[in-house]
């Protein structure tokens, strides 16, 4: 059987325009807003508030990037997000990662409200995942979720290989594979570092590699009719590439992701359809 390439941006398009659909009927309850708090300036996060503002803008939503000075305290960091959560005309609030080394990521994520957690990474809403009960999860999970749930291929019972065990993708992701029942292994650098990386791999029946190391996968390693999601994103000279060896892995895969184009567009609706969520349980609609 041929490999599907499973096109991101088109299932970005199809989850938009149902999105705008939602918002339309909202649009009497009054305005959904996005405010994404910048530590500092880092070239990679640009990128990122690019796309997040034109989606925002053709959706209708209002999109503020509130930039911080990167010598800003944790306790005036703390400050700035309850000041958010106290404002009503707030629906959702994110923050541009990486932050500046001096700050703790993890305690600002804390501070967020949970009810204004637009990229589901507070505790608590990190938390729902291991009771299998969500509203929003994180943006990169919900995208290779959708991705994979787009093959029509069922979970249970599958053997599934997260490669990465970041908080933002493998982590969460590893939960919500299990909550479906999938056999879910996560492997990391120190998989890498025993040299059973390869073993691994070769065993994934889906495989979802966020690594950040261009084709450390090769395509050698994916099992024949496997489902292959590729969260990286790397540069090789003028190219962006992935983590996996995607020619060579296309000719034994049965559906496979493409860098770019794969996961990250669908990344980026998958925040706004966290954010209309909020907006919705906000006011019970
Ligand atoms: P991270 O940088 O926080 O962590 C990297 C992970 O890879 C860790 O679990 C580490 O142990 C593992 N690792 C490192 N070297 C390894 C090796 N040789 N073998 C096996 N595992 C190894 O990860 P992240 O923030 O999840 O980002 C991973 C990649 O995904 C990056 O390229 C990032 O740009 C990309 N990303 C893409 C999107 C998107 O929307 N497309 C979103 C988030 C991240």
């Amino acid at each position: 059987m041929a490999c599907q390439v499973l096109d991101g941006k088109k299932m970005a398009e199809e989850i938009k325009k149902s999105l705008g659909r939602d918002i339309e009927s909202l649009s009497a309850r009054g305005k959904i807003k996005l405010v994404a708090l910048e530590i500092g300036k880092n070239s990679s996060s640009g990128v990122y508030l690019n796309a997040q503002k034109k989606l925002a803008d053709e959706l209708g939503i209002e999109y503020q990037i509130k930039n911080l000075e990167p010598s800003i305290s944790q306790d005036g960091a703390e400050k700035e997000i309850s000041r958010l959560n106290n404002d009503d005309s707030v629906t959702g609030i994110i923050i541009e990662m990486p932050v500046p080394e001096a700050v703790r990521i993890e305690r600002l994520l804390a501070k967020i409200a949970p009810q204004k957690d637009a990229e589901g990474l507070s505790p608590s809403n990190i938390g729902s995942l291991a009771y299998e009960k969500w509203s929003v999860a994180p943006c990169t999970a919900s995208a290779c979720l959708a991705l994979i749930d787009s093959t029509g291929v069922k979970l249970r019972g599958k053997e599934a290989v997260i490669v990465g065990h970041s908080a933002i993708v493998g982590k969460p992701l590893s939960l919500m594979l299990l909550s479906r029942l999938a056999t879910t292994t996560v492997c990391h650098i120190g998989t890498y570092e025993r040299g059973l990386l390869e073993e691994h791999v070769k065993s994934a029946e889906i495989l979802i590699v966020a690594v950040g190391k261009s084709r450390l996968i090769k395509g050698s390693w994916i099992k024949k009719g496997a489902i292959v999601i590729d969260v990286g994103i790397n540069k090789e000279g003028d190219r962006i590439t992935g983590d996996v060896d995607f020619n060579a892995a296309k000719s034994r895969a049965a559906y496979i992701t493409p860098v770019p184009g794969g996961v990250g567009p669908v990344t980026t609706v998958m925040l706004m359809k966290n954010l209309v969520e909020l907006y919705k349980s906000k006011r019970n609609a």
